[in-house]
């Protein structure tokens, strides 16, 4: 046996990356997440090869001072919590401040930003863990981060990246998610640099429903309900779809908390139940559905990707969610059946 000692920082980045960075798109999630967290009206990502030669992430959110960009890529710095009472209300996308440092130990990292209302901005490199200096650079107000030869130092990773084709639409269905979850948030995506999508900031109810169409189907809008339901403190917004809608695979389900997209045991039983009588066997529901609480409310410590959350009263949201489905398709119910009366 040989003998207990320390892991170097570097190896500690690398271990705490296996859990957050699987594959590109986990790298674009955070990275866009940084940016709404920051702010930004518009976020744009280019991506070269799948993302296994180019990440890139530019925004206009609030940038970054010279001085913190050091921080950003250090492990477990962030600007987002300082105290376990902030982890217990957390609104914001992040708060481990992991990310950054975990992609900077598997990619070429770069990361170039102006604070607002500065007159420069800065860039910062990281290779293979070793920072360089921050040195002026151009950069409009915003930050752009680069993530170049994702997991070139990690050969078991690299080996598992799938063709191009498919890590690509895992970045397209991610941006998809994240596109819905803010609306009011332009986004564009290219890959190789050909332009993909464009999604325009959605000013009202009806541009964002046009958005929500492009997501899940073009027939959609006529195939859903809106939903606005408030009560004990809790919001429930969104398009919930008609039986019309639904799909022989669980494809088309959105259900944000607090604008992160989540899958709970205790939402996909509320949704279950509400459908039960209106759904045959085998057919999913497609809704997007947004759920807003007190963020004391739901604890989103759960696992590093931050995709499970748990709630506080379980039950009270669990009925919330029953009775506010079950009410909006029982009104269609009632309304096919008032159409169809002679
Ligand atoms: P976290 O998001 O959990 O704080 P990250 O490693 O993702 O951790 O980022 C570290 C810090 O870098 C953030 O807390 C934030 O202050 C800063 N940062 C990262 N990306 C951006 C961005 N796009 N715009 C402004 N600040 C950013
Ligand atoms: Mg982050």
């Amino acid at each position: 046996m040989s003998r207990i000692r320390p892991l170097p920082p570097e190896l500690i980045n690398q271990i705490a990356a296996g859990e957050v960075i699987e594959r590109p798109s986990s790298v674009v999630k955070e990275l866009v997440e940084n940016s709404l967290d920051a702010g930004a009206g518009r976020v744009e990502v280019d991506i070269e090869l799948g993302g296994a030669r180019l990440i890139r992430v530019r925004d206009d959110g609030d940038g970054i001072a010279a001085d913190d960009l050091p921080l950003a890529v250090a492990s477990h710095a962030t600007s987002k919590i300082g105290s376990f009472d902030d982890l217990e209300h957390v609104a914001s996308m992040g708060f481990r401040g992991e990310a950054l440092a975990s992609m900077a130990s598997v990619g070429r990292f770069a990361m170039t930003s102006r604070l607002r209302g500065a007159d420069n901005a800065f860039r910062i490199e990281v290779d293979s863990g070793r920072m360089h200096d921050v040195r002026p650079a151009q950069h409009p107000q915003g930050t752009s981060v680069e993530v170049r030869d994702l997991f070139y130092n990690v050969p078991a990773r690299r080996k598992f990246l799938r063709a191009e084709r498919t890590e690509f639409a895992h970045i397209d269905d991610l941006l998809k998610s994240l596109a819905l979850a803010r609306g009011g948030v332009e986004f564009r995506l290219s890959h190789n640099g050909k332009s993909v999508r464009v999604w325009k900031a959605a000013r009202d109810d009806k541009a964002m429903l046009m958005r929500v169409a492009e997501m899940l189907g073009e027939s959609f809008p006529q195939q859903s309900l809106r939903i606005d339901h408030a009560s004990a403190g809790m919001r429930l917004s969104g398009w919930v779809g008609l039986p019309t809608a639904s799909r022989s695979q669980a494809d088309a389900q959105y259900f944000y908390v607090n604008g992160r997209l989540v899958r709970d045991r205790v939402v996909a039983h509320a949704v279950r139940q509400a459908y039960a009588d209106v759904l045959f066997h085998g057919r999913h529901p497609a809704f997007v559905l947004y759920l807003e609480l007190d963020p004391a409310g739901v604890d989103v410590n759960v696992h590093p990707a931050k995709s499970e959350v748990r709630f506080r009263e379980q039950r009270l949201v669990h009925d919330f969610l029953f009775r506010s489905l079950h009410e909006a398709l029982a009104e269609t119910r009632a309304g096919q059946q008032a159409a169809e009366a002679p």
